[in-house]
Order: structure tokens, then sequence, then C-alpha cells
């Protein structure tokens, strides 16, 4: 009796073993066919968009240089809005205009079933002046709230609006194999609008397209971006969490008592008190700031005073801009600035009346979307590295906050200039050099086709 209870005991869990073991194996041996599967369809899709980004790129580089010969400031991109809407419709999508006053929207259905991504490029050029040089170079004016000013692509928007153009025709040559649906936002005014006066409240770029309702139409899950930067030709950087600052732009009037300039005694002059503001604000980031948080920077960019030399002026105005990457850190600097300044002004006898202004808020890039993203973009090109954070904003970052993003950079220098010393955007001699567009093309097509594949395996699997 002994014996049989104590062979049936052993016999019972090695039984139940046996078929969690094979249950294991099965279900082990079916999720490497399904990977392997993802891996032969994602494979051959890669193979599709290397060749149709070969044989498009000569036709992308066409509508660079058209769109840099004619660029346009933001929220007056009419005939760069007019190419990208010919461009959508020849491919077949739906498409909207006048999306956000000058934007283009695009949905490519794919053949097949499956989740929505959005992928982004932005329009605009810069009240920037080029010099002569390149055969396509910009002669081109055009009004920045009611003044007349030089403008360029000086920032590269003009490359990402026809790298675009370019994965859009790349996909939509592939659609049939395609998993879900792609929203192409061709955005208007990234650096800000050429009609809108900021102190107003009134928005412009991602900000109005969010208000217009777009995410919540069309429903994409995330959202992908590039931009063009000082780096070795076709190198990509990207980096998870803060990428890009947050910024504020503020406005500081001090004002004071007028009179002589030779009885300072009998005036209450501003123009002191406006210096000593100024120092006093480089302690905000040095000496109250928590760096092991976010770098910042306080940035006093313009100051105004007086016009006489005898004459000791009522007021003095100045403007600058306060950046980091963190929200709760940015309100902190605020409240340093504000403070700082009016106790200053208040020690000698003054007032200082501070506005800030949000711009834009630091760009943070999903860590999982980072991650999932980071073997696709090593396939595309073979100079993938962690990007440094910029101190430069981004609007995408308002896209970042609805849904998970991932706003990556291509680098553009030329092969015999050293990055270090190249001009860098917004300058007048920023300069791309072609061969690295095709490498843009690839990551952007890329980074949708996996995403898309494999959010539609997943879904599969469950
Ligand atoms: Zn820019
Ligand atoms: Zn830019």
């Amino acid at each position: 009796m002994e014996t049989t209870y104590v062979t049936k005991a052993k016999i019972k869990p090695i039984i139940i073993n046996s078929v969690l073991l094979i249950s294991v194996l099965f279900v082990l041996s079916n999720k490497a066919y399904a990977q392997n599967n993802d891996s032969v369809t994602i494979a051959s899709l890669e193979s599709q968009i290397r060749i149709r980004a070969a044989e498009i790129e000569k036709k992308m580089i066409g509508w660079r240089e058209d769109i840099h010969q004619h660029p346009e400031l933001g929220d007056a991109e009419m005939r760069t809005s007019k190419i990208v809407a010919d461009q959508l419709n020849h491919l077949g999508m739906e498409v909207t205009t006048g999306v956000a006053r000058t934007g283009v929207i695009g949905i490519l259905k794919g053949g097949k079933p499956g989740a929505t991504i959005a992928l982004r490029a932005d329009m605009d050029a810069l009240p920037v002046k080029e010099p002569e040089g390149l055969s396509f170079a910009s002669k081109a004016m055009g009004t920045m709230r009611g003044q007349q000013v030089n403008v360029m692509h000086a920032c590269g928007h003009d490359t990402h609006t026809a790298m675009l153009m370019a994965a859009a025709e790349v996909l939509s040559g592939m659609k049939q194999d395609i998993p879900g649906t792609i929203m192409f936002i061709f955005q208007p005014a990234e650096e800000g609008s050429s009609i809108v006066d900021p102190t107003t409240g009134d928005i412009w770029g991602a900000q109005l397209i969010l208000k217009e309702g777009w995410f919540k139409k069309v429903k994409p899950e995330a959202v992908f971006a590039l931009h063009v930067m000082v780096g070795p030709s076709g190198a990509i950087f990207f980096k998870s969490g803060a990428t890009t600052a947050g910024s504020e732009n503020f406005t500081l009037k001090v004002s004071g008592r007028g009179g002589h300039g030779g009885m300072p005694w009998s005036t209450i002059d501003p123009v002191p008190t406006a210096a000593l503001i100024v120092s006093g604000l480089q302690t905000t980031v040095s000496r109250k700031a928590d760096l092991t948080k976010s770098p910042a920077v306080v940035t006093v960019a313009t100051l105004q005073a007086g016009s006489n030399p005898n004459v000791i002026p009522d007021s003095v105005f100045m403007s600058g801009t306060i950046r980091s990457y963190d929200k709760d850190f940015q309100n902190k600097l605020d409240s340093d600035v504000t403070l700082t300044a009016e106790k200053i002004a208040e020690s000698q006898g003054g007032i200082a009346k501070i506005t800030i202004t949000p711009n834009y808020p630091a760009t943070i890039n999903d860590s999982k979307l980072a991650d999932q993203m980071s073997p696709v973009l090593k396939r595309v090109s073979n100079n993938v590295s962690e990007s440094p954070l910029q101190g430069a904003s981004e609007d995408f970052s308002f896209y970042a906050k609805e849904i998970p993003g991932l706003f990556i950079f291509l680098g553009i220098t030329p092969k015999d200039q050293d990055p270090a010393t190249a001009a860098p955007n917004h300058n007048p001699h920023f300069f791309v050099d072609e061969t690295a567009l095709i490498t843009g093309i690839r990551a952007m097509a890329s980074m949708t086709i996996n995403y898309l594949v494999s959010a539609a395996n997943t879904k599969k699997n469950k």
C-alpha cells in the first residue's frame, strides 16, 4: 500500500511536470515561430524600403532644392503646402489642407488592419538672409508681423519636408503590406508664427494642430519626427527622456524716475538697477538651481535704456529666455528670477515688472519607443549614438505630451568638415550634405513599418 501510494504520488508530479514542460515548449516554439516570421516580414519590408528610397533620392533632392530656394515663414507656407498637398493627392491619400492655417495632413490606409501612427515634418523657414553661393540659394523676402525680412531655410525644415514627402511615396508603394494607418503631418510655424503676436496668447504650429483635434480624430498611438543637425553626415543620434529644452521668454521693465544726468541724487536711476538685475539673474542658475535635477539657462538678450548722454531715463527694458528640461524645476527657476529682479529693483527704490511667457515645453522621448527603435535605426545607419541634451526647443514636445513620441537627429555635416566648427542651425551658413538625406527617408519609413508590424503581431499573439 505504502509502495503503491508512494509510486502514485511520484507519478502524478511527473505527469503534471511533463504536461507543463510540453505546454511551455509549445508556447515557446510558437513564439519563436512568430518572432521568426516577424523578422522575415520586417527584413523583406526593410529591403523594399532601401530599394524604394534609393529610387526616389534624386526626386527628393529636387524637392528640397526647390523648397530651399522658395522659403516661407511660419503660417505663410502657401507655396510649400501646395507642393506637399499635390504630392499626397498624387499618392491617393486622404488629404486636408489649411490645417492650423497652412499645414497639410495626409492619411495613408494600409492594406491590413492595425494601429495608427503619426509622422511629422515642419515646413517653415526663418527670418535670416542667406549668403550667395548655392545655385538654389534663397533670395526670398517675407513679412514678419508687418516687417519685411529676408527668409532662409536655416534650420533645415526644407529637408524635413522633402524627406517626409519621399517617405510618403515609399510607404504608399508598399501599402498593401502595411498593417495599419499612417498620418503624415506637414506642420506650419514650428519656429513661431509670422502673423500671430505671441503676447496675445494666440497659438500656432503643433499646439494649434492639437487644438483643432487632429489627434482625437485620427487617434495615432505614437509619433515620430526627425531633425537635421550638425553631426557626421548620415549619423543618427537620439536619446531616451528629455531631449530638447523647455523654453520661456521674459520681458522685464525696470521703472525709476528720470532726471538730469548731472544730478542723479534727485532721480531713481533705473540704469544701474537694470545692471544689478542682469548680474543678479546670473546667480539664479549658478547658486540656486539644483543641477542634479536639470541643466538650465537664464539669458538676458536685449537691453534698452535712454537716448541722450545727459538724461537719466524713466525706465529700462530687457528681454531674455529661461530654459531647462524639467517642468517643476522650470517653475522654481521662474519664481527665483522674478524674486531676484523685484527685490533688487526694490532695494534701489525702483520697481521691476517681469512677464514670463511659456514658449515650448521640453521634448521628452518615450523610453519604450526609444528602446524599440534603437535596433531599427542601427539597421538604417552604421553610425548611431546617444544624443547629448539639446539647448534648442521644439514644438514636437506638444505631440509627445499627448502620446508616446520619438524625436531623432540626422547628422548633415559634409565629410570634409568638422561638426565641432560647422555652422549650426539658424546660422546663415548652415549647410546640409544632401547625401545624408536618404538615411532620413529610410529612418522614418523603417520606424513606421517596425512599429506597425510589431503592434499587429503583439495583437495577434494575445
Ligand atoms: Zn530652428
Ligand atoms: Zn528646426
